[in-house]
């Protein structure tokens, strides 16, 4: 490859996605990916690095598995698109319909296919609006969500999400969806015990209904740990309460599983380990371990009987809703997680090894708090050891300290996400325990650079 003429196209025509263009033209352009294979990546120069962040929390199957290639160039070769809109279907989306009804948690027998996870909660949008329409409560508009959350970048995504910086851009929210504190013990749970912090925490929802009156709230939704925000976990209490509360008040709950579906918490779905149980389920990445978008919704079937029975149109839809090739590559990305037993093995062993090795990581100088949900883990990087992020006591932000270690992350083979001063993995789920320790011996490596850097 010339990396070189690559770059120059690039920064010459391609916009990308949440990108500074003129720190990344200052940087030296775009580094250039070629190729993948299991958990590896590598860049044009020949650069191996270890990805641990799976694509963009995706690839939970790795890289290279040719009999998903194979099943889409089957597909396509076959019959490469068709609609559903003319009262057609096509056998790959019915097959994967069936299949995601047999995965997830009882209550679900049917999906609604998009084609992202930001099309997935615009259509959590409509669903759950059209639903209290349908039921003669048209009042009910209105869906609560939590600051920090990331629900996509659609108006209605970015509106659902709690991203400031996003909302500052574009006149964000849009109405009809709000608020309330996201459930982050180390921010909010001082002075109190976890327990006490999860059943605080879900009471600000309680606050938020009565004060826009019982009979407005259509829908809560939260991601079961928030991802882009920085790995938040909620105390076990927390869902169980959110989950009484939405029961009392008649409010529909939505899991955003765009994350923490398909294995990533060692469950099929994240919403298994809440102890609370969702009405709808927004996915999407981990579907087809992003060999090809494809997203969806999963409806219990007390709003899909509702919506089904007494609905008629709903008029709502996408192109690409239910593509043959995109619906048959997830075939092929489930046989493989289920014949692999990864699910199974996040759960039982590569998740709590991981776990162990973040704890380990708390001795280094520089990292504070370390939290790990399956095959995903944060740590706080502190300017002193038994400070928090929090606390006052935080780098100067003009030292992008997070920034800082994640360069030198890649530039020694292991790929890590910063949120502010928290560095984030989410390996594929094939990563083995000797991979894991190959992963966390070049972290250390690059935390040891960092504080360094600091020092210097
Ligand atoms: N919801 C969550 C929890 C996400 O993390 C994301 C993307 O990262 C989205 C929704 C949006 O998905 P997409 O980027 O496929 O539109």
């Amino acid at each position: 490859y010339d990396t070189q003429a690559l770059q120059r196209l690039d920064s010459a025509h391609y916009l990308h996605p949440f990108t500074d263009h003129a720190q990344l033209r200052a940087r030296g352009g775009a580094r250039v990916m070629v190729r993948g294979d299991g958990i590896y990546l590598w860049d044009s120069d020949g650069k191996r690095v270890i990805d641990g962040m799976s694509g963009l929390w995706c690839v939970n199957v790795g890289y290279g598995r040719d009999s998903i290639a194979d099943a889409m160039h089957r597909q396509a070769t076959t019959l490469p698109f068709y609609n559903s809109f003319f009262n057609t279907t096509n056998v790959p989306a019915v097959r994967l319909a069936a299949l995601l009804a047999e995965l997830a948690p009882p209550q679900f027998r049917h999906v609604f296919f998009t084609t992202s996870g930001s099309e997935a909660n615009d259509t959590v949008m409509r669903m759950v609006r059209r639903y209290w329409d349908v039921m003669g409560q048209p009042q009910r508009d209105v869906i609560v969500s939590r600051h920090n959350a990331y629900h996509g970048s659609t108006m209605a995504g970015a509106s659902l999400g709690g991203m400031a910086g996003m909302h500052a851009q574009g006149g964000l929210p849009i109405p009809g969806i709000v608020h309330i504190g996201q459930p982050s013990y180390a921010e909010h749970g001082q002075g109190m015990s976890e327990a006490e912090f999860g059943i605080k925490a879900a009471g600000w929802l309680e606050e938020k209904i009565l004060e826009l009156g019982p009979g407005k709230v259509a829908a809560f939704i939260g991601e079961p740990v928030q991802g882009a925000g920085g790995v938040i976990i909620p105390p076990p209490t927390y869902w169980p309460e959110i989950g009484r509360i939405c029961d009392k008040y008649g409010v529909l709950l939505v899991s955003d599983e765009v994350i923490c579906g398909f294995g990533r918490l060692g469950r099929w779905f994240g919403c298994e380990l809440m102890g609370a149980t969702p009405d709808l389920i927004s996915f999407a990445k981990g579907v087809t371990s992003g060999y090809v978008p494809l997203g969806g919704v999963l409806v219990a079937e007390r709003v899909a009987q509702v919506l089904i029975e007494k609905g008629g149109d709903f008029n709502h839809g996408f192109t690409y809703s239910g593509h043959p090739v995109a619906c048959a590559a997830a075939l092929e990305n489930i046989r493989i997680l289920r014949d692999e037993r990864l699910v199974e093995r996040v759960a039982q062993e590569t998740g709590p090894y991981l776990k162990a090795g973040f704890a380990d990581l708390t001795s280094h100088p520089l990292v504070g708090h370390a939290e790990t949900c399956g095959m995903v883990a944060g740590l706080d990087l502190v300017r002193r050891k038994g400070s928090s992020v929090h606390d006052g006591e935080r780098f100067d932000p003009s030292l992008a300290v997070g920034m800082v270690c994640r360069g030198h992350m890649f530039d020694n083979g292991v790929i890590m996400r910063a949120v502010g001063e928290r560095m984030i993995v989410a390996p594929p789920l094939v990563m083995t325990r000797a991979q894991i320790d190959e992963m966390l011996e070049r972290i250390r490596f690059c935390l040891d650079l960092t504080h360094a850097d600091l020092r210097a």
